[in-house]
């Protein structure tokens, strides 16, 4: 063994006998059982991650995700990965995801999501996240939607592009406003960069969470505008 080497090894040693000590005094854990993870887990432990609470709505025509997209029949299907309940897995998961700096888990959630997405045979071609206002990007650093799509892109093997649509305008909120203020308030959020990429494309819209489906909404009909063949919806959650 040359001196190179032998630093090099001794390097690595130390470095993973600090990570495991580390680990020993701060470990990490599951984040909804709290249970200590295994060295190969990540964020769940194995046992949650076998018990999320999965909709399975690709495979369910006109499941309640699709039904909020009956007005615009280029919405050819929709559907989430888990479902959204209020201290519920999904919840944790998303809120971690946000408010905790850990754009893994959005990787995470689509990597987990796309085997299953693949058996709906969508003949999507491109991934749009739903783009985060720039001073909110500026803030968190990373769009939770693109971590979601760029899962996804990764085993359905589907290109993503997070440049062509950017949020022009924040919505400010939408209590104490009139119907009509409200309407108007939620017109022409997103602007596509470049028309000609969508135009003739059938595109999945990737988002985290949706409830009402008033945002991802608003991009869809942005979509479809610009000549878009098709639009799926896919997200790491749906509520009630
Ligand atoms: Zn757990």
């Amino acid at each position: 063994m040359n001196m190179f080497s032998m630093i090099h090894l001794v390097k690595n040693s130390l470095r993973e006998y600090m990570l495991d000590s580390y680990n020993l005094l701060f470990p990490n854990v599951c984040i909804h059982c709290n249970t200590i993870l295994l060295y190969q887990e990540k964020h769940l432990c194995t046992k949650c991650r076998f018990s999320l609470p999965k909709t399975h709505y690709h495979l369910l025509k006109d499941n309640p995700l699709e039904q909020k997209f009956v007005y615009e029949p280029r919405v050819r299907g929709a559907s989430a990965f888990l479902h959204y309940h209020k201290g519920g897995v999904a919840q944790r998961l998303i809120h971690t995801l946000k408010y905790k700096d850990e754009p893994e888990i959005g990787t995470l959630m689509g990597k987990l999501y796309a085997p299953e997405l693949l058996e709906a045979n969508w003949p999507v071609e491109l991934i749009v996240p739903v783009p985060l206002h720039r001073s909110k990007l500026k803030k968190r650093g990373f769009n939770q939607s693109e971590k979601f799509g760029e899962g996804l892109s990764e085993i359905m093997e589907v290109p993503m592009d997070a440049e062509l649509v950017r949020r022009v305008k924040r919505t400010s909120t939408q209590t104490r406003k009139s119907k009509v203020e409200r309407w108007q308030n939620t017109q022409d959020i997103y602007q596509v960069t470049q028309p000609q990429k969508i135009a003739g494309k059938s595109i999945l819209v990737v988002d985290d969470v949706l409830t009402t489906g008033a945002t991802a909404g608003q991009l869809v009909s942005e979509l479809i505008l610009r000549q878009a063949a098709s639009v799926y919806i896919a997200t790491i959650a749906a509520g009630k």
